[in-house]
């Protein structure tokens, strides 16, 4: 791996490149949403810090600190995370753990590089790391991560040089789904980067549904019963349903969107062939067939899916946000 292994973020790159060949020392704060990448690049910019002979694009991949980096056996390198247990890494553990480490030389490679996820840990966390990230010694650096600048300290973010990730293109999400989800089928790719918001993590999540097949069934049942149904059973049922499986909310939603995308193709082609829910085609070209089924209404459908996936990102209220996409549907499709 090397930093041209990692899809997109063409800026950061150089910028990492610039820092590995500059020997820079200190802290490098990665920002930017969940699922856009900085863990990813974080590991990257470790293992090139660390190797031996890195170059333009990184870590060599060859040398033998890249090859314990690969085996995970280097001792130089440590990753606070999320922990398993408690919501937020004890402060303790950042006392008694990585502020003394930060003190002693590298065993093996000429850095020593601490990953800490700053989602993870709390103002009093962050407050016990202050002294370590503003005199680091000349062999460490500090790789932060954050999906949420507002929740980090501003004496933390002014020690930090900040390493911003890009929204990803439209075609850099496409190639990063074929990456990952190798067997996702054409119409969910392209379904699936369109309602990333160009967020990768989220588009493999989306990429990654729609293969449980009774799942598929029982929210076509659902979607194609919603223009007829009565608000007793869309809030009853219907929100039922929803909530039944919030657990797989996003496969949920995700189906709904290769629905309303097979039903926007059978109206601008009737009888198009390669819809995703064959089985249901019937139901769906008589749907599609209905005066009232526009590409405008069905895009407001779409847009209520997507305000719905919106709102489980910022843990909104579940069965409020569920109702709310139930009632628009039902709304711009009912008969
Ligand atoms: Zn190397």
């Amino acid at each position: 791996m090397a930093f041209s292994d990692l899809t997109g973020q063409k800026n950061v790159k150089s910028r990492l490149a610039s820092a590995v060949s500059e020997r820079q020392s200190g802290t490098f704060m990665f920002t930017g949403p969940v699922g856009s990448g900085r863990h990813a690049f974080a590991e990257e910019f470790a293992k090139a810090l660390m190797c031996n002979e890195p170059g333009p694009d990184g870590a060599c991949g060859k040398c033998d600190c890249c090859k314990y980096f690969g085996a995970g056996t280097t001792p130089d390198i440590m990753r606070v995370y999320k922990p398993s247990e408690t919501k937020n890494v004890k402060v303790s553990y950042i006392k008694e753990s990585v502020v003394p480490e930060a003190v002693l030389r590298p065993q093996f490679s000429k850095t020593k590089v601490f990953i800490l996820d700053l989602d993870y840990l709390g103002t009093e966390s962050q407050n016990a790391l202050l002294k370590s990230l503003e005199e680091p010694p000349a062999h460490v650096v500090f790789i932060l991560l954050s999906s949420n600048r507002d929740m980090v300290l501003d004496t933390v973010i002014s020690r930090a040089t900040e390493i911003k990730l890009d929204p990803y293109t439209n075609d850099e999400i496409v190639e990063i789904i074929r990456k990952n989800v190798p067997d996702c089928p054409p119409q969910t790719v392209t379904i699936a980067a369109a309602n990333s918001g160009g967020v990768p993590g989220k588009a493999i999540a989306i990429a990654q549904q729609g293969e449980d097949t009774d799942l598929k069934r029982e929210v076509a049942e659902m979607f194609l019963g919603i223009p007829d149904a009565t608000y007793i059973k869309l809030l009853n049922d219907y929100a039922g349903f929803m909530s039944d499986h919030k657990a797989d909310a996003v496969a949920v939603a995700c189906n709904i969107l290769l629905l309303i995308d097979d039903l926007m193709r059978l109206k601008g082609v009737p009888g198009y062939k390669n819809i995703a829910f064959t089985e249901q085609r019937t139901k769906l070209e008589k749907l599609a067939g209905s005066a009232k089924t526009d590409n405008v209404r069905l895009g407001k459908c779409a847009g209520a899916v997507r305000d719905f996936l919106k709102a489980l990102d910022v843990n909104a209220n579940f069965d409020a946000a569920s109702s709310a996409m139930l009632l628009k549907i039902h709304e711009e499709l009912k008969r």
